[in-house]
């Protein structure tokens, strides 16, 4: 099932998410959907307040439903270890149409529970990690918007606002 897609400012996306602890069948119905709804809008990765759902879950597909093997979901994860830096363009599905750079570790480590509850660890690095650290961030409650500069935020909002008057956003 393609599920909705809240955008800016909707509350829930900056509320950090309830960390999950049952991983059962309706949990893997809601991560079948978030894939399901991340391909349907071309995405590469989903966070489950962005469904409105508040809860420390996220998918991730950078192969965007080509490679099975690149489905990746992570539950209450963490960064535990991070280094370099990089400045490269991002989006996100709660922000149609906007892309603007941020900066982001280069390499990452996560640890993460599997849908079975398993805990885990991964690296990433260059989209992977870009990926890993935008959707974590979304988990808990923070939006790429507040990791640019002062400047580019407030252009941005002020594009935003103007849209939502126009009732296009
Ligand atoms: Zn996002």
């Amino acid at each position: 099932m393609i599920l909705n897609i809240v955008k800016y400012p909707e509350p829930v996306l900056s509320q950090p998410g309830e960390p999950v602890t049952e991983f059962n069948a309706e949990l893997r119905k809601l991560i079948a959907d978030m894939f399901e709804t991340t391909y349907a809008n071309q995405g590469v990765g989903l966070a489950a307040p962005q469904v409105g759902v508040s809860k420390r879950l996220t998918t991730i597909d950078l192969s965007m439903g080509k490679d099975p093997k690149d489905k990746l979901v992570l539950i209450n994860p963490e960064i535990i270890f991070s280094e370099g830096r990089v400045y490269e363009e991002e989006g996100c599905l709660s922000f149609p149409d906007i892309r603007e750079k941020v900066v982001r570790a280069a390499k990452v480590r996560v640890r993460a529970q599997d849908e079975k509850g398993t805990w885990f660890e991964m690296d990433g690095e260059d989209l992977l990690a870009r990926c890993f650290q935008h959707e974590i961030d979304h988990v808990d409650g923070m939006l790429f918007i507040f990791r640019m500069s002062a400047l580019k935020r407030d252009l941005v909002q002020r594009k935003i606002r103007k849209l939502i008057r126009a009732g296009e956003w």
